[in-house]
């Protein structure tokens, strides 16, 4: 893949909550982090990879060509058709046979032109209501090569453009090749221990930390903090309140708490990968009051 391709896993259009007004997403394929909770787990692998739906098989229908085509022996039919996504190397071979959409490739490589053709058949509605196209994950700074002549292209369009970003990155790349071409920033906080941080996301919190308050330092005006509520994990009240902390003291006024949602499990199921977080339910009212609680908990 050269600079001039992306690989994106989505691209929603009309989309509101991702900045202000009407709004298309790209979706970058690659994160740095890996979340136990991760919402996104599509967007974990930096490569076109492989999705199984079991409840739109239809094995004895269709024949089961699927097995066949898998060289690998990833694909195994027992009761059921099930995939073992540990031998699977993302050919996608199986996609192409299989009429039930129930093996389906997640990732395509896309150019500049190629999303800028798709981003701009939505530019009067941006410009009726203030909206604009949003790079998310993934992690979009792992792509920048591309995102950035994306951003670059599309503010000479006149286009507002907003990042949703893990923090995790070059700091002097992102600020010579991004940070010009961007007017919103939604940096995610998570954890304020680095132990913790280690623990659920896989990697310290440092350069995490000290990416937002050099961003700050220079683009206060285009950050947005944003803190993911996870049950147990970052909505405790020694976490919250440690957030709050770091946050008055860069004199951070606004930050967006992001209630659990717990729908990533099935698309985790269909990749293949386990893990150690399983809360099925949305969080109670009782419990988002309790972090805003504990986020204004500072003494
Ligand atoms: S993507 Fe290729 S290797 Fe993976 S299950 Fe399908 S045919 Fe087999
Ligand atoms: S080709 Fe598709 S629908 Fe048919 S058995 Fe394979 S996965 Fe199931």
């Amino acid at each position: 893949m050269s600079s001039n391709q992306a690989i994106i896993f989505d691209l929603k259009r009309d989309c509101s909550e991702d900045g202000p007004g009407i709004r298309s997403t790209v979706f970058f394929k690659g994160c740095p982090l890996s979340c136990v909770w991760c919402h996104n787990p599509e967007g974990k692998s930096p490569q076109p990879s492989l999705s199984f739906n079991a409840a739109l098989c239809r094995p004895t229908e269709c024949g089961s060509p699927c097995l066949d085509k898998c060289e690998n022996g990833s694909i195994q039919k027992d009761q059921a058709i099930s995939v073992d996504h540990l031998r699977c190397t993302s050919c996608m071979s199986c996609c192409q046979v299989c009429p039930e959409a129930a093996l389906t490739p997640i990732g395509r490589e896309a150019s500049v032109d190629e999303l800028l053709y798709e981003l701009l058949i939505d530019q009067p509605f941006y410009q009726s209501t203030g909206g604009g196209v949003t790079l998310s994950g993934g992690e979009a700074t792992m792509q920048m090569a591309f995102a950035a002549p994306l951003l670059k292209t599309l503010k000479s369009h006149n286009i507002h453009t907003a990042l949703e970003t893990c923090g995790y990155f070059s700091y002097q790349r992102f600020q010579a090749e991004m940070l010009p071409y961007l007017d919103l920033i939604y940096f995610d906080l998570k954890l304020i221990d680095d132990q913790e941080s280690r623990t659920y996301t896989g990697q310290s919190n440092r350069l995490i930390l000290d990416n937002f308050s050099r961003l700050l330092k220079e683009a206060k005006d285009k950050v947005i903090p944003r803190i993911p509520l996870v049950p147990e994990i970052t909505a405790t009240k020694k976490n919250l309140a440690g957030l709050a902390g770091f946050l008055r003291k860069h004199r951070m006024s606004t930050c967006i708490l992001m209630p659990y949602n717990p729908l990533w499990q099935d698309k985790r199921t269909r990749i293949g990968r386990k893990t150690q977080y399983n809360r099925s339910t949305f969080m109670s009212s009782a419990e988002q009051a309790a972090c805003v609680g504990w986020f204004n908990s500072l003494p």
